[in-house]
């Protein structure tokens, strides 16, 4: 992974000053506070979730509740912490009663979702449920539909694979879910590996025999990663 810039550390502060002071929608003058994610800015896999619930709105972090005690266990079971990725939401402040996201409310806030996307860089980014999965892949289809399926596309001119899941709140409930959840999570460790950018999967290791088959050239940096069908990938 590449390491965070400084701009990237100056601009993701400000951001977060932005957010914590936002009046773009009517969720500000009922909410405790702003979320506006946290975790590891150079982190290679971003977790994007639908928006603060009660316990995130009080402690204006996110997944803090028992959707981000699942979240920790899956992580958990790939060999990862939370403090080793970004975790983010569609949105940064609390719907009253956790009621869904409205259309307005996601285009104010999408522009910070953009920008974090922008700065952090991540190879895969984690759509957890309906919400997350439709406004980053642009498409209706609903997540039982697209879960576990991997898609190269490009994010505010960043190329990634958006790796639709379950929401780990819906999966709380419903345990052939939970499963399906397990089982996707459990496939991430293969996807981040195969979207490690060409350059530094061909560059080979220091001592490696002169006469290591040749590797394909890096890709251009601004070309869309390669579709999960073509690397043999789910
Ligand atoms: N559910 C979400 O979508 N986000 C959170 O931060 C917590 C629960």
């Amino acid at each position: 992974m590449a390491p965070a810039t400084d701009d990237d550390l100056a601009g993701l502060a400000a951001l977060r000053a932005e957010v914590e002071a936002c009046t773009l929608c009517e969720l500000h003058a009922t909410r405790t506070r702003a979320v506006p994610g946290e975790g590891d800015p150079s982190s290679d896999l971003m977790f994007v979730g639908e928006a603060p619930g009660y316990h995130e709105d009080q402690q204006g972090r996110p997944f803090v509740g028992q959707a981000g005690k699942l979240l920790e266990g899956l992580l958990a079971a790939i060999g990862l912490t939370r403090e080793q990725v970004f975790i983010a939401n569609v949105l940064k402040s609390r719907p009253p009663n956790n009621r869904d996201p409205r259309p307005e409310e996601i285009a104010a806030c999408r522009p910070y979702l953009w920008r974090q996307i922008q700065l952090i860089k991540p190879k895969v980014i984690c759509t957890l449920g309906n919400h997350a999965t439709k406004l980053l892949t642009g498409d209706p289809a609903g997540i039982t539909r697209v879960h576990g399926r991997p898609r190269a596309t490009a994010i505010a001119g960043h190329s990634l694979y958006l790796y639709p899941i379950f929401h780990p709140a819906a999966a709380l409930y419903t345990p052939a879910m939970l499963t399906t959840l397990k089982e996707d999570f459990l496939r991430l460790p293969e996807l981040l590996a195969h979207a490690a950018p060409q350059a530094e999967a061909a560059a080979p290791p220091v001592g490696a025999a002169p006469d290591a088959p040749p590797v394909a050239p890096a890709a251009a940096p601004d070309a869309p990663p390669a579709k999960p069908e073509q690397l043999g990938l789910f």
